[in-house]
């Protein structure tokens, strides 16, 4: 996006509110109209008194005060429009820029997780506060500055002509300069500014990455390798930086020369053309003050475009997130599903991540509503991804799946995840009170409804014995909890759902035997009268399972009952055989059933 692009998109940012914008605008044009009529009424004032000597008193009285009255008027109406420009202007600008960091914040969250594998949060986050400030500066200036330059350009100099064409020109060979020595330095340093962006954004990853990994980086004693890290982005942002603000500074140095010069040359053209009896006094005195308003604001520009240059990237960077379309989203048409019962079909489905290779290969799955299906086999061999799939966190490439018998596409992604529950491995928390935490599930829950979800979940007890019940502040992504209380408070999350369709990861973290029992209470609890995926690394759950799904590689090798399963004798009866085997040699571990190691023992089928 380019220069002009960009500041277009930026006003346009403020059309809901075009009405106020446009009275704000002509505000500000007579705000500038009327600043330039001070040094011609000067002009007029320094006219009466210099050609005062011998002409009646009351005459040049008269004359002075019409142009004091005049300017009078002028005085006050400046002051009015100013009062209207600075008040409604800085409450727009603040309005706007608050409402489009929520639209970049609803824009960001609804954008699918492929998305979001690629970017980091914090890059995200730099992006969004940077744009929104840029913004509301970009949104200021204009109503304080970019008009009343406008007005000056096209409005004052052509007037500063009628004037005096010679001193005029004068002005206009000025503003020839600013323009082109804008461009070069433009043109000079555009790359260098790009490239110092990239680094910024580098920089805002490396120290989300960073932030939100401290456990990692403190046990890992990783700190001055990431202070390093850092600190060299630094030094190559620096590097790239300091070429770009010499050139400016030369720019500044140049235009303020340049506009010195001017001035003495309109004083020694005007002196030259009062001695030969072509200007009064006043007439040089107007232009004088003319030149210095000019003057002034074509600084201003200069530096709009200074500022503008090096806002460029960032805003290119914030509409470009805003333009991101989501690649998975409601088809025209699509229709609400209601509650549905819960059977669900896998029609074939392939998909890949990479376009290149499939992490789901033709799979095809039937499954009964109210059953249990254990997912199992190796890591890597595709048991999520039919997951993300079954919720759309992705589409896949080609086949189809079914909820009761509707195809997942053609319905609404919101009343789609609406009957699907996911209890995650890694159980992420907010920032917030354990109460808000479980609202998450259903945020009209009464307290009552809480504390009985709590209870199935068999996390009341926990919950009642910290210090400030369920109002307790849970610490960031639920990090003041262990791992078997954020598993209960997630399931109790999930009973606060009641979706028809559940998705469980299981743990493979080992549990101590009291807690997993509570686990194992709480889930059966949750999972009672749903279908539900289980992505199963337990024997106890895969024995209880309506259907054993293994999956290899992408593919479901082995589908049947348990019972079935080990009759056969293949791929799973392996799986199982290497679990019972028992232990780990002398570690005392027993590997679970996706354990790369045990995948690898099982000969494809
Ligand atoms: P499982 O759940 O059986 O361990 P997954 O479904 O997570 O296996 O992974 C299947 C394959 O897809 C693996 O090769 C994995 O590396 C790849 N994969 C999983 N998630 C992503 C992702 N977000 N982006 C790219 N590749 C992925």
């Amino acid at each position: 996006m380019g220069f002009i692009a960009i500041y277009a998109r930026v006003l346009g940012q403020l059309k809901p509110e075009r009405w106020l914008a446009i009275v704000l605008a002509l505000a500000n044009v007579a705000v500038a109209g009327l600043q330039f009529l001070e040094p011609v009424l000067f002009g007029r004032v320094v006219d009466v008194l210099s050609g005062a000597a011998g002409r009646p008193p009351a005459d040049v009285w008269a004359d002075a005060i019409g142009i004091l009255g005049l300017w009078v008027v002028v005085g006050i109406g400046g002051v009015i429009a100013n009062i209207l420009v600075s008040l409604y202007a800085d409450r727009m600008a603040h309005r706007n820029r608050l409402a489009a960091m929520a639209r970049y914040f609803e824009h960001v969250l609804s954008l699918p997780f492929a998305f979001h594998n690629a970017q980091h949060s914090g890059r995200l986050l730099k992006i969004m506060l940077q744009g929104v400030d840029n913004l509301f500066g970009l949104w200021l200036s204009f109503f304080r500055e970019h008009l009343a330059t406008a007005v000056a350009l096209f409005v004052m100099l052509p007037l500063s002509l009628l004037m005096n064409w010679r001193l005029g020109l004068l002005l206009i060979a000025l503003i020839v300069f600013f323009a082109v020595a804008n461009a070069w330095i433009v043109a000079r340093t555009d790359n260098m500014q790009r490239q110092a962006e990239e680094y910024h954004s580098q920089l805002a990853g490396q120290a989300g990455d960073a932030l939100g990994n401290v456990q990692l980086i403190q046990s890992f004693v990783r700190l001055s390798h990431e202070a390093r890290m850092l600190h060299e982005t630094i030094r190559s942002l620096l590097a790239v930086q300091f070429p770009v603000l010499n050139w400016w500074a030369l720019l500044s140095v140049l235009t303020h020369a340049a506009a010195t010069i001017t001035v003495l040359g309109i004083f020694m053209l005007g002196t030259w053309l009062h001695l030969a009896g072509r200007a009064s006094v006043g007439e040089i005195v107007s232009f004088m003050g003319f030149a210095t308003l000019l003057i002034g604001r074509m600084e201003q520009a200069s530096s709009f475009f200074a500022r503008m240059f090096f806002q460029t990237p960032a805003l290119a960077d914030f509409f470009n997130v805003l333009e991101t379309e989501s690649t998975i989203r409601d088809k025209l048409g699509a229709q609400p599903l209601g509650r549905v019962r819960g059977a669900v079909e896998f029609d074939k489905v392939s998909f890949s991540y990479d376009g290149r290779r499939a992490a789901l290969q033709d799979f095809s799955l039937r499954v009964d509503a109210g059953s249990t299906v254990a997912l199992v086999g190796p890591t890597g061999a595709g048991k999520s991804t039919s997951m993300a799939l079954l919720h759309r966190m992705w589409d896949p490439q080609s086949g189809a799946i079914r909820i009761d018998g509707v195809d997942i596409r053609d319905v609404t992604l919101e009343s789609l995840r609406r009957n699907i529950g996911v209890v995650f491995q890694d159980n992420t928390m907010f920032y917030r009170s354990i109460a808000d935490n479980l609202r998450v599930g259903r945020q009209d829950a009464s307290d009552a409804e809480l504390a009985e979800a709590a209870r199935l979940a068999e996390a009341h007890d926990f919950i009642e014995r910290l210090s400030d019940g369920y109002n307790t502040q849970v610490g960031e992504r639920g990090v003041t909890l262990s791992g078997g209380e954020r598993q209960r408070l997630s399931i109790a999350r999930a009973l606060l759902k009641n979706p028809p369709i559940l998705i469980l990861d299981e743990a493979t973290s080992a549990l101590d035997a009291v807690t997993e029992a509570k686990i194992q209470r709480a889930l059966k609890s949750l999972m009672a009268g749903r279908t539900t995926f289980v992505i199963a690394h337990r024997l106890s759950t895969i024995r209880d399972a309506d259907l054993v799904v293994v999956f290899d590689r992408g593919r479901a090798v082995e589908t049947g009952s348990y019972g079935e399963l080990l009759a056969r004798g293949g791929t799973f009866a392996k799986l199982v055989a290497t679990q019972q085997a028992g232990l780990l040699p002398g570690t005392g571990v027993r590997p679970y059933l996706d354990d790369p190691v045990a995948g690898e023992t099982a000969p494809a089928s």
